[in-house]
């Protein structure tokens, strides 16, 4: 019996277990780290042989295939053992993948994955599709194709570390919503070594597949240049009319060119608000006519869908103050679409663990609109070295030491805006806490 290794047990380990273990492999689960009692239960429960706490070399490299969690990194030197002894390491989408012939909505980006993924999964769902959603977020992809009756079609989220182990899979329409820095710990600290990793979504694609992409985008767009595409390839813009794809422009209609399709969508109703979001709409709306779903169930599904948790999300208003958390935003590109959004001065918090942020892309919109900084972590030194010259920063160490601040400092009218460019771990468990710690705090204030 071949067997399949599976590195980390969290969401797509324990999937990709139970999936391989069904496939009649022998599975054998290793995590370095201390495995969530909720994942321990899942490996008892199906009867995985696994570890914790370390990794056993002799057991690891027995295998024939090992499925690597995303979180691990390439240098691992776990990882360097298994590559030098030529066992291929694959992502549970790979392994996954091979086990259903559901069509594949794949979307990947260095932001707006999330927001896009869930869009175009209701659209798909609102119009009575057999549809389940997955990859990064919600349930394991590998655990759906396990335990789920079959479905027709998978939205996926993809992150770049997840495409770096693809190699056969295939996405009947493969959606880049933009490359921008980030991860570059992970690639190098080379840009082109990242924009390769998400154009793997673009792999194995035919001539009856789909790439869709953001053409505003000059590293997507330089890249598209340089390559070839046997599949049909479709762009997205808000600056300028497009002969194949959408676009969309300041005080206009959503507007559809394709082959079949000359659509003209009206914005009100939307519930997405900033240019950010309204790519995200075009890409979900390109992907929905593609399957072939009616333009004007579409609208009826972009309308109703709501601004997700920590992703420009109102938290309330103080002294006629606007309080909004996008916690979320964890690179300078989401911060840039944040600021943009804003109609209101802005006593911006930002702060956290700087992953080499080049702030210079905020520069015009902090001298525009930006009233204050409210630096908020432990290490502030490079938002300093950016934005000294432009506005007064304030340091603080806590969400509650940051938001008297921004009480203090922000008039009526104002709109206090976290979007911090930077993870969250020094002060925060997650950005999650971070989001939710920004809101609770609001509504005391409240
Ligand atoms: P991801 O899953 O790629 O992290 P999300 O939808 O969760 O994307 O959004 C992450 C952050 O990026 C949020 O701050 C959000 O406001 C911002 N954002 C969302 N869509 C886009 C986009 N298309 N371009 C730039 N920033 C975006």
């Amino acid at each position: 019996m071949d067997k399949i290794v599976v590195l980390g047990a969290g969401e797509s380990g324990i999937g990709a277990a139970v999936l391989a273990k069904k496939q009649g492999f022998e599975v054998f689960v290793s995590d370095f780290g201390k495995i969530k009692d909720n994942y321990r239960d899942l490996l008892e429960k199906y009867g995985l042989e696994y570890e914790q706490g370390g990794h056993t070399e002799s057991k690891i490299l027995e295998a024939k295939e090992v499925i690597k969690s995303p979180g691990i990194r390439d240098d691992a030197p776990i990882i360097k053992k298994i590559v030098a002894k030529n066992i291929r390491v694959i992502s549970e989408i790979e392994f996954a993948g091979r086990y259903t012939n559901a069509k594949m909505i794949c979307i990947t980006g260095s932001n707006g994955k999330t927001t896009t993924t869930e869009l175009t999964y209701k659209i798909l769902k609102d119009a009575g599709l057999n549809v389940a959603i997955g990859g990064n977020v919600g349930r394991s992809f590998a655990m759906q194709v396990a335990e789920d009756k079959p479905f027709d079609y998978y939205v996926l989220e993809l992150s770049s570390f997840q495409l770096d182990n693809m190699y056969n899979f295939r996405a009947d329409v493969a959606v880049l919503m933009n490359v921008t820095p980030d991860h570059l710990d992970r690639y190098e600290f080379k840009m082109q070594n990242y924009t390769n990793s998400k154009f793997r979504i673009t792999q194995n694609q035919g001539k009856n597949d789909v790439f869709i992409y953001f053409n505003d985008d000059p590293i997507s767009a330089e890249e598209v240049k340089k390559r070839t595409f046997n599949q049909q390839v479709w762009a997205f813009s808000v600056k300028e009319e497009l002969k194949l794809g959408a676009y969309f422009l300041d005080n206009g209609n959503l507007e559809v060119r394709l082959p079949e399709h000359h659509d003209s969508i009206s914005p009100e109703g939307f519930q997405l608000a900033g240019k950010h979001n309204h790519c995200n709409i075009m890409a979900a709306v390109l992907t929905a006519l593609y399957l072939g779903i009616p333009v004007d169930k579409i609208k009826q599904s972009v309308d109703s869908f709501q601004p997700i948790e920590h992703r420009i999300e109102p938290a309330g208003v103080v002294d006629g103050v606007t309080y909004i958390n996008d916690s979320k935003a964890t690179n300078v590109d989401a911060v840039y679409y944040a600021l943009d959004a804003m109609k209101t001065k802005v006593v911006l918090i930002l702060g956290g663990v700087d992953k080499g942020n080049d702030y210079s892309q905020l520069d015009n919109l902090v001298k525009e609109k930006v009233r204050a900084i409210v630096a908020m972590g432990v290490d502030n030194k490079a938002i300093h070295a950016a934005f000294d010259s432009m506005v007064d920063i304030y340091d603080t160490k806590s969400m509650s030491e940051c938001l008297k601040k921004c009480r203090e400092i922000a008039k009526s009218g104002d709109t206090v805006l976290l979007s911090p460019a930077c993870a969250s771990f020094d002060l925060f468990t997650c950005y999650e806490d971070r989001g939710e710690q920004f809101k609770n705090q609001v509504k005391e204030m409240m």
